[in-house]
């Protein structure tokens, strides 16, 4: 099955299998692992942030985030469609009892205007405005890369009302690669930012959670209390290493076959028009007369394609370590050879 369904459908490389042999190992429970601690360092220096931790997923990195900057009752403001909205099993609402205020977005991008608009007054009939949300990439938004002043405007604006701001950046790394912007700066005016290391870096497990000192300290608790603290995680960290040093640059081969993706889809008759191709994420939007997106992926699976969907007339073909040219290809012919009427 050729799978363009998510970038997260890698296995790990050989080599990265490798680096963990020699990987030292402590109690990561204990924030006692050597590996892992490097990594932790690495990755709050890429975001240049005090700390760092690392955890199992990225959900649990914004679901910690959003515990420590929230109370109950406060409210978060960010993209309609954004990750913590459509894909965390309401885990704000079930783990921080915080309203959700969704701003009606762009491609994921919205303005410090919008936000400014979003702020509510202080009173004690409305909830407290706390935190500020981004994505970057926007995942629903196809890739869509926030321009750095855009996201710095957005975050100040948040912060120049009492809000913390936090940057979900499970494919910062995407983004830095297409634009030449280091993580840094697009992190710059968040109080916590996270990446991913299962999606466009290829391992097989793990997000790491960057902040102030005093935040990864309360992250910690919620770390632990939550089942996320982990003992000898060198085996896991290592691999996330190894992807630092040796799969960020290659991120760049992924947005070149996501836009070659892109244009060939755009000519299939099935297909009405195709979103810009910033990064690794192409989505299709299909045409007036093309069968509903379920069927169409289904009838692309029969063919040995998998790709995903969002709503019910648009596809979504994610770019990664594993496609190879020639499964963008076979990808393409499969979408081709479907006719409208089909
Ligand atoms: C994948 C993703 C997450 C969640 O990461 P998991 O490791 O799958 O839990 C959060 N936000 C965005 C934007 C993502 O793409």
């Amino acid at each position: 099955m050729i799978d363009f369904s998510s970038d997260t459908q890698t296995r790990p490389t050989r080599a990265m299998r490798e680096a963990v042999l020699d990987a030292e190992t402590g109690d990561e429970r204990h924030d006692a692992c050597p590996t892992t601690l490097d990594l932790n360092r690495r990755v709050a220096a890429l975001f240049g942030m005090e700390a760092a931790v690392f955890l199992p997923s990225g959900t649990m990195c914004n679901e910690i985030a959003i515990a420590v900057h929230t109370r109950p009752g406060d409210e978060v403001i960010c993209a309609r469609e954004s990750h913590i909205i459509f894909a965390e099993s309401g885990g704000p609402a079930a783990l921080s009892g915080v309203m959700m205020h969704p701003l009606d977005a762009e491609r994921g991008l919205f303005t410090p205007d919008q936000v400014a608009a979003a702020l509510r007054p202080p009173s004690s009939f409305a909830p407290r405005s706390r935190l500020l949300v981004t994505e970057q990439t926007s995942n629903l938004g196809g890739g869509a890369v926030w321009p750095v002043d855009q996201l710095n405007a957005v975050a100040r604006t948040a912060r120049d009302h009492g809000l913390a701001a936090h940057l979900d950046g499970a494919r910062v790394l995407n983004a830095s690669v297409a634009t030449g912007v280091p993580a840094a700066d697009y992190a710059r005016h968040h109080d916590s930012a996270w990446l991913a290391f299962t999606k466009g870096l290829g391992c097989p497990v793990g997000a790491v959670l960057a902040g102030s000192a005093q935040f990864i300290r309360d992250a910690w608790l919620l770390k632990r209390r939550w089942g996320g603290a982990m003992r000898q995680t060198g085996v896991l960290t290592a691999m996330c290493l190894h992807a630092l040093d040796h799969h960020v640059d290659r991120l760049a081969d992924d947005h070149a076959m996501a836009r070659d993706l892109g244009a060939d889809l755009a000519a299939a008759p099935i297909v009405k028009r195709v979103l810009p191709v910033e990064t690794n994420i192409v989505v299709a939007e299909l045409a007036d007369s093309a069968p509903d997106a379920d069927t169409v992926c289904a009838r692309l699976r029969e063919r040995g394609v998998k790709v995903g969907r969002i709503g019910r007339r648009k596809l979504r073909l994610l770019t990664h370590l594993d496609a190879s040219v020639d499964d963008a290809r076979a990808a393409v012919a499969a979408v081709q050879g479907l006719t409208v009427e089909a």
